[in-house]
């Protein structure tokens, strides 16, 4: 056994990895498959990620930017590019491609939600600030009327 012939029996004809349920009756019928699967990689934590990296040549489990080693995502089938959230948002690839998403969408890499509500606000009430229009002011004091008897 070798990872070319796992290759022929895992992937279709064109090239893409098949179903698990049809790579584990593989298993069923031919024992040594999924032995060399199984004994594949000492750093391996379930048979679908070693028949994932196989298909990948993935030799060694990949890090985190950190340097922690990543999880197997299952449902993905892929591993996870990151450890936590917070690797991921001060990742400056992610930055640079968050920038540039920005850029095409919006016109400026350094747009945020925060400008874009004023602008509505200001499109909306006239008044880049919410508590400054009048339906803000009718329902401050609305709700002032009836909980205090007053009206501002
Ligand atoms: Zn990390």
């Amino acid at each position: 056994m070798n990872d070319v012939t796992c290759k022929k029996l895992f992937n279709t004809e064109d090239g893409k990895q098949k179903r698990m349920v049809s790579i584990l009756k593989i298993f069923r019928e031919n024992k040594n498959v999924e032995e060399y699967v199984k004994n594949r990689y000492s750093d391996s934590t379930s048979i679908k990620e070693s028949v994932y990296r196989i298909l990948n040549n993935i030799e060694i489990r990949p890090q985190c930017r950190c340097g922690k080693v990543l999880e197997f995502d299952y449902p993905l089938n892929t591993f996870h590019k990151y450890c936590c959230s917070k690797c991921q948002n001060s990742d400056p690839e992610k930055i640079k491609k968050d920038k540039k998403t920005k850029l095409d969408k919006y016109g400026s890499e350094n747009y945020n939600n925060f400008e874009k509500m004023k602008e509505t606000c200001y499109e909306r009430y006239g008044t880049t600030s919410f508590t400054k229009t009048n339906e803000f002011i009718e329902k401050t004091k609305k709700t002032n009327f009836e909980k205090y008897g007053v009206d501002w």
